[in-house]
């Protein structure tokens, strides 16, 4: 049994990351801010199975707030293993709100790793994005690419910001580093700014679904338990090993053109859907597509669900949320705190 520390645990990804890792054994304390980008009441109620664990502990604190908040907030129990997925997530609203982005994501990351030098902890798993990227026209992504000028929104930035944060943390103090750049997870619990939560609920309305562009853009969709399967490979891969930086894709190898994405929600529900094009949105990139070569060899990941079981379980799960997840968006310049 190892101790596993997942910042933003009652997330979409954190919540569902928190009940594998009790599975696996592990112990597990948990950190969220119960950022109100959407209910926090959904988060919560995320978590409803694994707060009765005897073996996971939830504690309430933000990031930004600095190295002596961590410190008071947190457990001096030994922790073998961090798992940092808190993020402000999401590629539009950062478009809206940079600064609010930039100082969650590196100004928070920041102060993870200050707290994990000053507990002598030296092992991480950091969640990155398909969205570094960018329009980079060779496919599939492949890890080794040069990414310098590649981000076209403030959230890339922040994630290729945190990727350069590990490696410097990695250099100065010696810590074992796993980033892993996930592609458009979707499945039970996912965000409510996320495109397919947003169209079964438009289609279940009978309203029209958005389409940005063409239809002709693709994501790499991954289903969340395919994820996490590969984060749990990824903590046991840093338990195991010493002395190492690397970076991997965790997505599902397969580009799904947005039209046909649509299609395959409307079947899930069983909706015909009706389309209402409209221009790109700033920030969107064009394709993501997952050279997953390197996760394979290094963890043995190798994701089994299919699009049509994904979104069945998804549909399966809305239908059982008591009030629709709304959106609640960032004040105008809120304050970071
Ligand atoms: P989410 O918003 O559901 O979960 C993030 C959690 O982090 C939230 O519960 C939030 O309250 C918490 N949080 C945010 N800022 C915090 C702070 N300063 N201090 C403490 N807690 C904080 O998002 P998700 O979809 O589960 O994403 C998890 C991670 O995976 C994020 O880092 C995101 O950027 C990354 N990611 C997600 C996707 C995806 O498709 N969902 C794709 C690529 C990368």
């Amino acid at each position: 049994m190892a101790s596993i520390l997942v910042t933003g645990c009652a997330g979409f990804i954190g919540s569902h990351l928190t009940e594998r890792l009790l599975r696996d054994g592990h112990r597990v304390v948990g950190i969220d801010n119960f950022a109100p980008f959407y209910n926090p009441d959904h988060k919560r109620r995320n978590l409803a199975t694994s707060l009765s664990h005897p073996r996971f502990s939830l504690h309430e604190t933000d990031l930004r707030h600095g190295l002596d908040a961590l410190v008071d907030a947190l457990p001096a129990d030994p922790i073998d293993v961090v798992v940092h997925l808190a993020a402000k997530a999401g590629v539009g609203p950062s478009v809206k709100e940079p600064v609010a982005y930039l100082e969650n994501n590196i100004i928070g990351t920041t102060h993870l790793l200050e707290w994990m030098r000053h507990r002598g902890i030296v092992k991480l798993f950091f969640a990155s994005s398909s969205s570094v990227y960018g329009n980079t026209r060779e496919q599939p992504f492949r890890e080794d690419m040069n990414l310098l000028s590649a981000c076209i929104s403030p959230y890339a930035a922040s994630k290729l910001s945190g990727e350069q944060l590990t490696a410097t943390y990695h250099h100065l103090y010696g810590l074992d580093v796993l980033n892993a750049r996930f592609f458009t997870v979707y499945g039970p619990r996912q965000r409510p700014d996320l495109a397919i939560h947003k169209f079964v609920r438009l289609l279940r309305a009978g309203k029209p679904i958005p389409v940005f562009g063409d239809g002709s853009t693709a994501r790499d969709y991954t289903f969340v338990l395919d994820t996490v399967d590969g984060i749990s490979r990824g903590v046991d891969y840093l338990l195991r090993h010493t002395g190492f930086y690397e970076t991997i894709n965790l997505g599902n190898n397969r580009p799904i053109p947005l039209l046909e994405l649509i299609a395959a929600v409307g079947q899930a529900v069983g909706v015909e859907p009706q389309l209402a094009f409209q221009p790109m949105q700033a920030g969107d990139v064009d394709v993501t597509y997952a050279d997953i070569r390197k996760a394979q060899e290094l963890l043995g990941y190798s994701p089994q669900t299919s699009l049509s079981d994904g979104l069945q379980a998804f549909v399966e799960w809305l239908a059982e949320v008591p009030q629709p997840v709304s959106v609640t968006p960032y004040p105008p310049h809120s304050s970071a705190r």
